[in-house]
């Protein structure tokens, strides 16, 4: 588990530092917005879809570092990706953070997601890590109203 934690830390920062599609798409499909008040964590979301797959996604808006890397890494990672994909991704994603899965036995699927299986150590950033995820899933889900983790 060192390594994951290196690897936690590594992505984290690099993320934070040069976060990957941080900008808005102007021909988005779904446009959401997601908000995690116990931390002040609030992002917008945008996904263009082609068909079933994910052509593109952007996101705007600021938070924590963990918050901020977890939607960087998720933007790059489903770009391209089948909506049922990502839609799998999501909750393998959502049981690695609260410690539900070892993600040991995940490694191959979960990739550099894995690295984020260290938040399941500090509980109270969990809904940092998640927002994305649970504003991209409630965007493909079709929503309007703003996802909220309280
Ligand atoms: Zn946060």
């Amino acid at each position: 588990m060192d390594e994951l934690r290196d690897l936690y830390q590594e992505i984290i920062l690099d993320h934070n530092k040069n976060p990957q599609n941080f900008h808005k798409l102007v021909d988005a499909d779904f446009t959401l917005e997601g908000f995690n008040p116990l931390c002040g964590d609030h992002y917008t979301f945008y996904l263009k879809l082609d068909g079933e797959t994910i052509e593109d996604i952007g996101f705007e808006g600021s938070g924590c570092a963990i918050s901020k890397a977890s939607a960087s890494l998720m933007s790059s990672i489903l770009k391209g990706k089948r909506k049922e994909e990502a839609e799998h991704l999501f909750s393998l994603f959502t049981d690695i953070v609260t410690g539900k899965i070892d993600p040991a036995e995940h490694i191959e699927e979960l990739g550099k997601l894995a690295a984020f299986a260290g938040v399941a150590d500090f509980p109270v950033r969990v809904k940092c890590a998640t927002l994305p995820w649970h504003t991209m899933h409630g965007a493909l889900q079709g929503k309007q109203d703003n996802i909220t983790t309280e």
